[in-house]
């Protein structure tokens, strides 16, 4: 396992020779755990209403020149339904958090995809109420994404303001899912104002305590119609202290999430493809990653759901991102996966690759 100081030596590494030895490393634990195939979620952004006003976040409440949508329930099973066309094992329902997508109204939705097509259905919706969550699971929803976003309680409290009245903690909430039944997905955004490179360090070991079915990793992208992307009281640290935003802090993390966490699943994330249109999914794929998001979300409302701006394939047909996804990991010489792609048995990772002989 590694240690807090291996981890910081990693993130604060820049030899290009020994970075290769971490992508490799990387690469070869990937292989032997969740082997060659590229799993593909379909990711559907079924409405960017939100009631949380996130200081990073381009769809917060606090954006009233955004124009808001939510899809219909035929919108979203007809989605669905090319999702399965396409092959996708898994279908991602995500959203800001949104009161108008009541408990019963994604129960129903979860239920008719669980029932029309062979999907696996993972949810990402935000803080719940445990009722709803409990809902869900029985109407057959599989997994939940929520990401913790940073390990620093100071700094996420900062960024991510509890509703009046109501305090949810995400790691509790964590914990109440896999109760559930669910497989349990989190992560964190790279280079957060505010942000040391020890916090990072400490992501890393908290991916393997809260031992993950899945860990999306994405860079933070200053969003300027936001309070922490215009920076009017920008919490930056010193340049020495504070982590980058950048792709190739973005790849250590991928690479040290899959050697802390080796049968996790890992995505090749669209913020990172944002950071490097015509490389960052592979290389993703090839330092770590074993899934890719596909967007499915239908055209006219991609460009609504702007977390940060300049999002990568937002003027797309889900057809496009269909081909040129499996393009990238042909490209690669890796294969679609089939099937639904969950978490194999928990347990019995192979992790033979020894980090400080390389390095
Ligand atoms: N409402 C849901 C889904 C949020 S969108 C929830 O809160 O869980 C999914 C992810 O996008 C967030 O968890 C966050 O990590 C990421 N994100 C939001 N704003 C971002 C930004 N400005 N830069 C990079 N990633 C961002």
């Amino acid at each position: 396992m590694l240690t807090c100081d291996e981890i910081l030596g990693w993130l604060r590494e820049d030899n290009p020779d020994r970075l290769a030895s971490l992508w490799r490393a990387a690469d070869e634990v990937r292989r032997l755990n969740v082997g060659d195939e590229v799993h593909l979620r379909g990711l559907l952004e079924i409405s960017n209403h939100c009631r949380r006003d996130c200081a990073y976040c381009g769809i917060r409440a606090g954006r009233p020149s955004l124009a808001r949508y939510r899809m219909t329930a035929e919108e979203i099973l007809a989605c669905a339904g090319a999702a399965a066309e396409f092959g996708y094992g898994t279908v991602v329902l995500q959203a800001g958090e949104d009161a108008g997508l009541t408990g019963s109204i994604i129960a129903d939705i979860v239920a008719e995809i669980k029932f029309r097509y062979p999907l696996a259905v993972t949810l990402s919706l935000g803080e719940r109420s445990d009722e709803e969550l409990l809902a869900w699971r029985q109407a057959g929803a599989d997994r939940y994404l929520l990401r913790f976003e940073t390990s620093n309680r100071d700094l996420f409290a900062r960024i991510h303001p509890a509703l009046p009245g109501r305090s949810r903690d995400r790691f509790e909430m964590l914990q109440r899912l896999r109760q559930m039944g669910y497989e349990i997905g989190s992560g964190v955004m790279c280079g957060i104002p505010g942000q040391s490179y020890e916090d990072l360090a400490e992501d890393v070991l908290l991916f393997a305590r809260l031992d993950l079915d899945m860990i999306g990793i994405g860079p933070y992208i200053p969003h300027e119609g936001t309070p922490l992307g215009a920076g009017p009281d920008d919490p930056r640290l010193p340049p020495e202290r504070q982590a980058p935003n950048t792709e190739l802090m973005t790849y250590k993390l991928v690479a040290l999430a899959r050697l802390a966490c080796p049968q996790a699943n890992i995505p090749s994330t669209t913020a990172l493809a944002t950071l490097n249109l015509a490389s960052g999914r592979e290389l993703g794929l090839q330092r770590g990653a074993n899934i890719l998001m596909p967007n499915i979300t239908l055209t006219q409302y991609r460009r609504l759901y702007e977390i940060y701006p300049s999002k990568a394939c937002i003027m797309e047909t889900a057809a496009q991102c269909h081909s040129c996804m499996r393009r990238r990991i042909q490209s690669i010489g890796r294969q679609p996966g089939r099937g639904p792609g969950g978490r194999r048995c928990r347990g019995v990772a192979t992790s033979t690759i020894e980090l400080e002989e390389q390095r």
